[in-house]
């Protein structure tokens, strides 16, 4: 709460150095603490109604930027008048102010979700369907209906979305329950900077003390043994006294490289659920809402360029996001009007080497098989076939990492050049030549040579 108050005092003279003297005077002068830190909420106090109305009109989405920039805290603020705060204290101490503040030990457990990541806000659709439902079902019902809940899919489709909504939905029933948001990559560096006695009693009890264990990214556990062993105690010791554990994942967990088949068979334990890349109808329904909460009038973008975006950007949400984005911006910089013509050429050099998909024939992709299996002198059958010894395999993995590349088709598409190999096959070999190139002149060399040979580069 200290905290806070003394990241008021700086927002503030911030903003008196911002602000018109006068209107600084009028709003903010009076504004002198913060009353409650509740969930994801800064709130604090307006002398009225009027004042309120004022700053949340024009400098809420201001103070959240300070606060996430200048503290890169990710908590958001709320306003109320006096009247409310008095009240809410005079109602109930639970929410008095002294209550209110978070003790040390949960201080970081609280606001590390990102608040926008709700329930209202993912746009539910075939492809994720199933996933909605286990997620909303396990945040009522946490520890109880499917634990852990493992979600798995590509990168972009909503995983981190979906499963911190899981977490603000608990928060929201009872905000006194210990939720903790962890990207596994920064589990395994807490964990390894606990080197010394204390510091891994710390790391322990923040880990262990949680109500709801929220780990993205699981497959970053790959050749951590030691991290591998030390969550696997935790996912021990919070499954056996039913604390909720969700898990995202780039694959299913028996697909997992380089984990502990101990820990990936617990993985199976609760629900497993994946998220797919969305149909044309969700991606015009996905970029609607991220519209609605992009700008105030959403009906100033006609359907015709919502619907230009969605049939273009096909792969995932984080680019369909990102492009709807950048015709705002576009468009809005430079004064144009909002039409087709003027989002494809706000998109135009992101959606050029992609358009190839919709055009692609066979014969580019039949091309790149036959100028591989020529130049590693195998045949293109071996090339293709499901043969594991190194011979093959090394230019099949080249194969498919140009393909990707070059076309930047669907590792599921891909995978039925090969024989039809599932997904995360592909999408493997692909990152690990991708790798390869980075460590291997060698390697480097004979793709760009291979590249050329197809009419790249
Ligand atoms: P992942 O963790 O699977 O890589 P994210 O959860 O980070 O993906 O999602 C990427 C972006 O796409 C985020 O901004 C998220 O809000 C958005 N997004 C993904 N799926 C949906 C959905 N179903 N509804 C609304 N937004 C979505
Ligand atoms: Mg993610």
């Amino acid at each position: 709460m200290e905290n806070y108050n003394k990241i008021w005092d700086e927002i503030k003279n911030e903003l008196e150095n911002d602000l018109d003297e006068v209107v600084f005077a009028d709003i903010f002068d009076p504004v002198n603490t913060v009353f409650k830190v509740v969930n994801n909420y800064i709130y604090i106090v307006a002398p009225n109604d009027f004042v309120k109305k004022r700053i949340e009109m024009l400098y809420l989405q201001k103070l959240d930027r300070y606060l996430e920039f200048k503290f890169e805290d990710v908590h958001k603020f709320r306003i109320m008048t006096e009247e409310q705060a008095n009240r809410e204290l005079s109602d109930s101490k639970e929410f008095s102010i002294t209550n209110s503040e978070p003790d040390l030990k949960s201080k970081y457990l609280q606001g590390n979700l990102n608040a926008s990541y709700n329930f209202d806000s993912f746009v539910v659709g075939n492809s994720n369907r199933l996933a909605y439902t286990s997620a909303i079902k396990v945040a009522d019902q946490p520890g109880v209906v499917a634990n852990p809940l493992y979600i798995f899919g590509d990168v972009g489709l909503g995983k981190t979305h979906l499963m911190q909504c899981v977490g603000n939905y608990i928060l929201e029933g009872d905000m006194n329950k210990k939720v903790l948001y962890v990207k596994t990559d920064q589990f395994v560096e807490e964990y390894v900077r606990s080197a010394s006695k204390k510091k891994f009693d710390e790391f322990s009890l923040k880990y262990r003390d949680v109500d709801v264990l929220l780990i993205d990214d699981i497959q970053f556990l790959a050749k951590k043994e030691k991290s591998q062993i030390e969550f696997f105690k935790l996912f021990e010791t919070l499954h056996g006294t039913q604390k909720q554990i969700v898990i995202t994942s780039d694959r299913s967990a028996s697909e997992l490289k380089d984990i502990m088949s101990r820990l990936t068979s617990r993985f199976e334990w609760g629900v497993t659920v994946d998220i797919n890349r969305p149909d044309l109808d969700h991606r015009i329904k996905i970029l609607k809402k991220k519209l609605m909460a992009e700008t105030s009038d959403s009906s100033m973008i006609p359907n015709e360029v919502i619907e230009y975006i969605a049939s273009v950007f096909d792969n995932n949400v984080r680019e369909l996001e990102g492009a709807l984005k950048r015709v705002l911006f576009y468009c809005t910089a430079f004064n144009l009007d909002f039409n087709v013509k003027n989002a494809e050429l706000a998109l135009e050099s992101l959606v050029k080497p992609r358009s190839n998909d919709k055009f692609l024939n066979e014969n580019k992709i039949k091309n790149v098989l036959s100028l591989v299996s020529d130049y590693y002198r195998i045949s293109t059958i071996d090339l293709i076939s499901k043969k594991r010894t190194t011979k093959y395999v090394f230019p099949r993995q080249v194969a498919m990492y140009l393909i990707k590349t070059i076309y930047d088709l669907p590792y599921k598409k891909i995978g039925t050049y090969f024989n039809n190999r599932d997904h995360s096959t592909v999408m493997h070999s692909v990152e690990k030549i991708t790798n390869e190139i980075e460590m291997d002149r060698n390697v480097k060399n004979d793709v760009e040579k291979l590249k050329v040979k197809c009419g790249e580069n």
